[in-house]
């Protein structure tokens, strides 16, 4: 009996150590499957970064003056950077220089201008501006900006409550959204007034270099809007208020009834209020509830109904 048991445990041990083979699959399944614990894979080493250090010639430093050092200053000047568009390769350039290389970990961090800065600078500028200005959903903030040459083609003047005798235009969708808001806002007892619509690149720039004279540029940057950077450049925003206010653009507008009515009904329209109380670290802008933009209903209702700002409703923070 004994040697019979041996016998059979060899068969048993020959038969499972041939199961994987194709000619002899065991007759049951077995009914539980064995639990095999995941083998945690080890981590592959990282191999480590290779950075080249920018090593490439300096092309301009402090007190030079050349034509090419122009369009790194426009694009210095587009990025937020405080800079004059002097062909001078001044001092306020040398740190806006040094201050963009900081932001790019393969320039070694100094206001000289090489190559490569150079080519960082202009093809960082060129990545940021808008390609398609017409769509409705276009996004002209901080980050990115409209050419300056920009101009919708199908400016109108809305037929509505005017502040300035020069009726000011807005695009066609967005004036006809505009005139059905403020009709219906009539028919509850609220009169709203259009102040401002499209502006041009050039009238934006007069604006903000007065607000810097004003407030120096920091400050400036914080309310008013940099030419190419203002959605009134795109002709879809709209900067309206009301009696009750005096028809100021003022942040009191947003607790005045029109106000109100606004910010509850604006999207039924096709339009949001672009800056809102909590987003100024997402829209870089103070609180604006003067402020319209127009992107049409369907956009204005999904924006109104997520609570969340253009840039979050775009993917673009
Ligand atoms: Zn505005």
């Amino acid at each position: 009996m004994k040697k019979m048991g041996i016998v059979l445990l060899l068969a048993l041990v020959f038969l499972s150590g041939c199961s994987r083979g194709e000619t002899s699959k065991p007759t049951v399944e077995p009914t539980e499957p064995a639990v095999v614990e995941p083998v945690e894979p080890e981590p592959e080493p990282e191999p480590s970064p290779v950075m080249v250090m920018d090593e490439s010639p300096v092309v301009f430093q402090i007190g030079d003056e050349a034509e090419e050092i122009l369009p790194v200053q426009q694009a210095l000047y587009l990025m937020n950077y405080d800079v004059d568009e002097t062909s001078i390769y001044d001092e306020k350039t040398e740190a806006a220089v040094l201050a963009f290389k900081l932001t790019q970990e393969d320039l070694i961090p100094n206001g000289e201008c090489t190559e490569w800065t150079q080519e960082r600078i202009l093809s960082e500028a060129e990545r940021r501006s808008i390609n398609e200005p017409d769509s409705l959903l276009v996004l002209a903030n901080k980050t990115y900006y409209l050419a300056a040459d920009y101009v919708p083609e199908d400016l109108v003047q809305p037929d509505v409550f005017n502040y300035y005798e020069d009726k000011r235009e807005l695009r066609a969708p967005a004036a006809e959204a505009l005139e059905i808001l403020f009709t219906a806002a009539e028919e509850e007892g609220y009169k709203l007034v259009f102040r401002s619509g499209f502006r041009s690149y050039d009238i934006q720039k007069i604006i903000f270099e007065r607000k810097v004279k004003e407030r120096g540029f920091e400050a400036a940057n914080q309310v008013s809007a940099k030419p190419g950077q203002s959605e009134h450049q795109t002709g879809l925003a709209a900067d309206i208020t009301s009696w009750s206010v005096k028809n100021a653009l003022d942040e009191a507008f947003g607790e005045t009834p029109e106000g109100i009515w606004v910010a509850e009904n604006a999207h039924l329209f096709g339009f949001i209020i672009r800056y809102q109380i909590d987003t100024v670290n997402i829209t870089k802008y103070q609180y604006e509830p003067w402020h319209l933009r127009y992107v049409g209903i369907e956009d204005a209702t999904r924006i109104y109904e997520a609570g969340v700002t253009l840039e979050e409703y775009l993917g673009e923070i």
